[in-house]
């Protein structure tokens, strides 16, 4: 019970469309597509949307890979947001697969419950292409794409079963340096090392991360650091992500990594040259009025709940949306234990009999949270006012 509403699984309606949305997961997983190609994931899933009664737009707020699928009609929209971007050489080592079929079997159960009932509510079915990287709900977003749209959720594969734990903003940068190239042995007083201006940078990272706040994080890789030793080298690469919880932070990380980036140039006579890369994504803030709704209706609905031990240290193209709107991104489980994102056997359980099985799960209480939303006027304004509390 969450201020008055008590949020019990669709596992009924959900079950109406289970053997679909599983085929439909297995052939996404089968076919994985990495972001921004995701044709055939996409149109897959439009067709399963307008099968089931959905008015679907794709290609949507300017994403060929995006849609947007709606049923119902009425003053409050709640949306059940999808991913089904893969990762490069990995497959669905995000289970992306499981996200987007999530999202439709929420979706339809949410609806077609209130249709029943004769009750209002609009729910949208929202496909975001390119979690992985591209930022397509912050692209989406700059197109008009949460317009009229009240409250979001989305659920993503895990380990375990928790509620939103909340993610980092993450900034992205391209740095180098340019020196000059000169023999190292005959020659080394003409030339200008770039990769000293590389390591220079990498060692002042180090240093710096001591006085960081805990929640923040640095991390760097040195993409071309020289060809042979007896080379000076005059060009250098590294990419580097930053990121923290509140914009602020990342405001004032950002500054003081650009200034290392100067140091590390001056202490070595070369040029940098400083680049954005990708798209930014702020820090995620679940809507804990929303996040109590998950947890009891995915515990009746046979996940094995718990509680975080530590806040989300991930980033992702949901904290845009959590910014803007009340949302929350929940977790169930696809393993017995602990396995970690971004790997092989993470893909291997995006496929498994457990990791299928809680999907539907994770959907029934998906749906029942949107649904609470859409049928609740005391739950929605509970809703606001912690998103309000938390600005
Ligand atoms: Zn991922
Ligand atoms: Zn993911």
């Amino acid at each position: 019970m969450v201020n008055g509403q008590t949020f019990q699984p669709l596992t009924q309606e959900v079950g109406e469309v289970a053997d679909r949305c599983l085929d439909l997961a297995a052939r996404i997983w089968a076919r994985p597509e990495t972001g921004m190609t995701e044709h055939y994931a996409c149109a897959e899933q439009v067709s399963l949307l307008r099968e089931l009664g959905f008015a679907v737009e794709t290609p949507f707020a300017g994403q060929q890979t995006g849609y947007c699928a709606s049923y119902g009609s009425g003053d409050v929209t709640f949306v059940f947001m999808a991913e089904y971007d893969s990762l490069p050489g990995l497959g669905h080592g995000c289970g992306h697969n499981l996200i987007c079929t999530a999202a439709i079997a929420a979706g339809y159960a949410a609806a077609v419950k209130l249709k029943r009932e004769g009750r209002p509510g609009r729910v949208l079915v929202m496909g975001t292409p390119g979690e992985e990287s591209y930022g397509g709900k912050v692209l989406m977003m700059r197109e008009g794409c949460l317009k009229g749209v009240d409250a979001a959720m989305m659920v993503h594969p895990s380990w375990h079963s928790i509620p939103d734990a909340g993610c980092l903003g993450i900034r992205r940068f391209i740095v180098s340096f340019k020196g000059k190239a000169a023999h190292a042995g005959t020659a080394p007083e003409l030339g200008l090392n770039a990769l000293d201006a590389a390591v220079m940078l990498y060692n002042a990272v180090g240093v710096w991360r001591q006085q960081l706040p805990e929640s923040s994080r640095v991390h760097g890789v040195i993409k071309e650091g020289g060809v042979v030793p007896n080379v000076i080298p005059d060009h250098t690469c590294s990419h580097w992500f930053l990121r923290a919880e509140k914009e602020r932070t990342l405001d004032a990380m950002e500054k003081r990594f650009r200034d290392m980036v100067k140091g590390a140039a001056l202490m070595t006579g070369t040029r940098p040259l400083i680049r954005p890369w990708m798209t930014p994504y702020q820090g995620r803030t679940p809507n804990q009025v929303l996040n109590q709704a998950y947890w009891e209706a995915a515990l009746a609905a046979g996940l094995k709940m718990e509680l975080p031990a530590t806040p989300g240290r991930g980033s992702s193209d949901f904290g845009n949306v959590s910014q803007a709107i009340p949302a929350i991104h929940g977790y169930f489980a696809i393993s017995e234990g602990r396995i970690p994102g971004h790997s092989q056997v993470f893909a291997e359980a995006s496929a498994s009999e457990l990791g299928r099985a809680n999907m539907l799960k994770a959907a029934a209480a998906m749906a029942a949270v949107g649904y609470g939303y859409l049928v609740s006027q005391p739950f929605r304004d509970a809703v606001r006012t912690e998103f309000e509390n938390n600005k």
